[in-house]
C-alpha cells in the first residue's frame, strides 16, 4: 500500500532528506495501528459489556487498509534512523 508513495518520494527521507534504498512507513503521532484497527472493529460490536464483536474477516481485511487513507494523513516515510528518533519522541 505504501510502495507507490515511497516511489513518488524517490526514496528520500521526509525528515533528513537523504536518499535511502528503503524507507520505513512511520505512523504519524497520534495515529497507530492499534487505534485504527480498534476503530474498524468497533463497527462490529454486538455486546459492548462483554466486548464481543462479530466480524466478516474478508471484509475487515479490506477495511483496515482502507482506514489508512489518505496515506499522508497516517504515515511519514522515513529512513530507519529518523524513524527510530521520531518514534522515541512520541
Ligand atoms: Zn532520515
Amino acid at each position: 500500500m505504501t510502495k507507490r508513495k515511497k516511489q513518488e518520494l524517490k526514496h528520500v527521507c521526509q525528515r533528513c532528506g537523504k536518499k535511502k534504498t528503503e524507507l520505513d512507513s512511520a505512523y504519524i503521532r497520534g495515529m497507530d495501528r492499534k487505534k485504527i484497527i480498534n476503530g474498524v472493529l468497533s463497527r462490529y460490536v454486538i455486546n459492548e459489556d462483554k466486548q464481543i464483536i462479530k466480524i466478516d474477516v474478508g471484509r475487515v481485511e479490506k477495511e483496515i487498509p482502507e482506514s489508512h487513507k489518505p496515506i499522508d494523513k497516517y504515515f511519514k516515510f522515513l529512513c530507519t534512523k529518523c524513524h527510530t528518533e521520531y518514534d522515541a519522541k512520541k
